[in-house]
């Protein structure tokens, strides 16, 4: 007997889910079917995030993107009835560059016009309130003490279980080999030896985004690149409760967990594409090199684990989310390093459009087929 849903969605990570809760909470009644390779939800990408959430994007859709998603994540724990750690710490982002000072110094106004309170401070007021920062080198750097942190495992199971609690199903073990087509619309996939049939298919296959859209004959320039995350042992000098610091000039980031353990990383700008997430030792001392020069206390510092994750990124640095050329087969992925803080918005805006409600913001510069002439060479560094 083939089976059969209203909806199907690919992939039980924070995006898949949070597109499941959304639809499920926007229609009752709605058969959703969500289909996921491994034996759990969010063991992809979603398992290795770092968990930040932003406004300061230099790109005004971006910022959209969080002011949609921003009070989710405010009552997520009350209405999830799931703890997510949310910590209001901000972030600081620090450039030696003056091309890089300006961008900033626009993206704050472009903040500031949609009330969101950002600071641009000077070398000095940057090392008095920073006191374990090199600042030498810099020229400045902003502040936005809206800008948080929330725990990913702890909003994918919220999502989950809230799921679970409006009737949507999730089969594990179930790798979608096949998408089901004809006269240019999606008639379901082929998973685990079975046929499921559904008028909507979405894809939010994480790194895996566009290897599914070629099962449909979609093309889908997104690619997955590797991004590798050291662990460091507490250090006296780099207290927790301090915001998340990333340097624009190098991609060195800083983020104290709760206990004071140190999660670094962001050198690894120039890796090449490709699904495997085995650390690769090589990048040590570069990574060292970069972040020793901005934080000269992690000289004493203890490494105690690294590990890698993949993101998968677009030529223009934006995520994809819409419908395709095959009718009711839809792509929601690609938003490299913002996926998981811009996943209630993007559950939202693919809940609207598969329902055929207005979004809360116009999806089309995100638009899938919007990729003609640029190269992935292009993709953002931030
Ligand atoms: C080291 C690191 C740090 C990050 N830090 C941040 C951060 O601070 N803030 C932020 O916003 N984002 C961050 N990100 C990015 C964020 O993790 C991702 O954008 C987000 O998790 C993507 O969610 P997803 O649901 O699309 O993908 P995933 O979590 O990968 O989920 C996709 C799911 O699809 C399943 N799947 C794939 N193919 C198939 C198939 N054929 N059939 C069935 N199932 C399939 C996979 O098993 C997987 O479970 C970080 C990423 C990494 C790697």
């Amino acid at each position: 007997m083939p089976k059969t849903a209203d909806v199907l969605i690919i992939g039980a990570g924070v995006i898949g889910l949070s597109i499941a809760y959304h639809l499920a909470r926007k229609q009752t009644g709605l058969h959703i079917v969500v289909l996921e390779k491994e034996k759990m939800h969010g063991a992809g990408s979603t398992a290795q995030c770092t968990g930040g959430i932003r406004h300061q994007f230099t790109n005004p859709l971006n910022i959209q993107l969080t002011k949609i998603s921003y009070p989710y994540f405010l009552r997520f724990a009350a209405e999830m009835q799931y703890p997510i750690y949310f910590r209001k710490n901000g972030y600081l982002l620090l450039t030696g560059s003056a091309t890089r000072l300006q961008a900033l110094r626009e993206m704050n106004e472009r903040l500031a016009d949609l009330n969101i309170a950002a600071e641009l401070l000077p070398p000095d007021e940057i090392a008095r309130r920073y006191p374990f920062l090199h600042t030498g080198d810099l020229l400045g750097g902003s502040f936005c003490p809206l800008d948080a942190y929330a725990d990913p495992y702890g909003v994918v199971e919220g999502y989950y279980r809230q799921c679970r609690r409006l009737g949507v199903e999730v089969l594990y073990g179930t790798q979608v080999d096949g998408i089901i087509t004809g006269s240019g619309e999606v008639k379901g996939v082929r998973a685990g030896g079975a046929d499921f049939y559904a008028p909507v298919v979405v894809n939010a296959a994480g790194p895996h985004l566009h290897l599914v859209a070629r099962l449909a004959g979609v093309d889908i320039p997104a690619a997955p690149f590797r991004r590798q995350v050291y662990v460091c042992a507490p250090l006296p000098a780099v207290p927790p409760g301090i915001p998340l610091i990333a340097d624009l000039d190098t991609g060195f980031y800083l983020h104290v967990e709760k206990n004071g353990i140190l999660l670094l990383g962001g050198t690894d700008r120039d890796t090449s594409p490709g699904l495997q997430p085995a650390v690769d030792r090589s990048l040590l001392p570069f990574f060292v090199e970069k972040a020793t020069a901005r934080i000269p206390a992690l000289e004493e510092g203890q490494i105690t684990r690294i590990y890698a994750g993949i993101r998968s990124l677009t030529p223009d640095g934006l995520g994809i989310l819409g419908e395709t050329e095959v009718s009711g087969f839809y792509c929601a992925g690609g938003f490299g390093g913002n996926g998981f803080m811009h996943a209630p918005a993007i559950g939202m805006i693919t809940a609207c459009l598969v329902l055929g409600e207005k979004p809360p913001l116009d999806p089309s510069p995100l638009s899938p087929g919007r990729f003609m002439s640029t190269s992935l060479a292009d993709k953002a560094l931030f």
